[in-house]
């Protein structure tokens, strides 16, 4: 066994939440450029290129890429081998995450209870993700979830029989329902199977998967393909303002579900696509 003191997790959690913020991937900002050879709106072009600059920028003076830092989204994948000891690894990754928001200067977007609306003021709690894999390491992932994006999401479950064609129309209404709202261009994460609380996690853990790169499957990735092009041709454009980008990519991730069941989860992703991971 692998002992390792929850502690460990405060300083790596504060950095990553400051850097996801602070510093898109360049793979997203790869893919802004690629939409702007695509996009033949004047207006979405214009809009392309300030997201281009407003990420350089910063990137370069260290301030927030938008000014909703979102929900703090903590995914770990656990090695089997790992053992924790110290304080609990809960709280250590909410003082991680309440660290990272005040010394970033982040904004604290957290209610603690959503009905009587009083902000938390440090962005805590966490939604947190565990997952238990093989080995002795701990990978752990800060996603900062804005709230345009995240209130778009939708969650149905289709009767088998309405197959692929089904997950389809699932799929293109719901982009087509959240329209501009999502702050396109967006990644559409799609879940397929599993139980409803499992479907909607896939979901969102596609939208880790880099911009461009295919699912495995052929099956999906064929469907992920027919998917782009579809959202494409809605129309929706950067923001919202028209043209022939609205989806940078479309990632489904699948899980063997019961049988008669046929679960689809959509989490949409705004174009401050922010995610930050390290290993300890
Ligand atoms: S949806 Fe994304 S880009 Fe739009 S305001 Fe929220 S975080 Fe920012």
């Amino acid at each position: 066994m692998r002992i390792i003191n929850t502690e460990a997790v405060v300083p790596v959690i504060r950095d990553l939440a400051i850097k996801a913020c602070y510093e898109l991937d360049d793979n997203v900002i790869d893919a802004y450029r690629k939409a702007l050879k695509k996009e033949e709106s004047p207006y979405s072009r214009d809009t392309l290129q300030l997201l281009i600059q407003n990420a350089e920028y910063a990137k370069k003076e260290q301030i927030a890429v938008c000014h909703d830092t979102g929900t703090a989204v903590v995914m770990m994948e656990i090695g089997q081998e790992v053992a924790w000891e110290g304080k609990s690894l809960i709280d250590q990754i909410n003082e991680g995450i309440r660290q990272g928001y005040r010394d970033g200067y982040l904004r604290k977007s957290i209610v603690r209870d959503p009905l009587d609306r009083v902000n938390t003021n440090d962005n805590t709690p966490a939604v947190i993700h565990t997952e238990i894999v093989e080995g002795d390491k701990v990978h752990i992932t800060v996603m900062p979830k804005g709230g345009g994006s995240e209130n778009m999401g939708s969650f149905t479950t289709l009767v088998p029989g309405e197959g692929i064609e089904g997950v389809k129309k699932f799929v293109l209404d719901s982009v087509k329902y959240a329209g501009g709202k999502t702050c396109p261009p967006i990644i559409v994460g799609v879940g397929v199977g599993g139980t409803m609380d499992y479907c909607t996690f896939i979901a969102k853990k596609a939208l880790l998967r880099p911009i461009g790169q295919r699912h495995p499957k052929a099956l999906y990735a064929k469907l992920e393909e027919e998917l782009i092009e579809e959202i494409n041709k809605m129309g929706i454009g950067t923001l919202g303002m028209g043209g022939t980008v609205t989806a940078l990519d479309v990632h489904i991730e699948y899980y063997p579900c019961h049988i008669t069941a046929l679960p689809v989860a959509v989490n949409l992703q705004c174009h401050s696509s922010r995610h930050a991971s390290a290993v300890i």
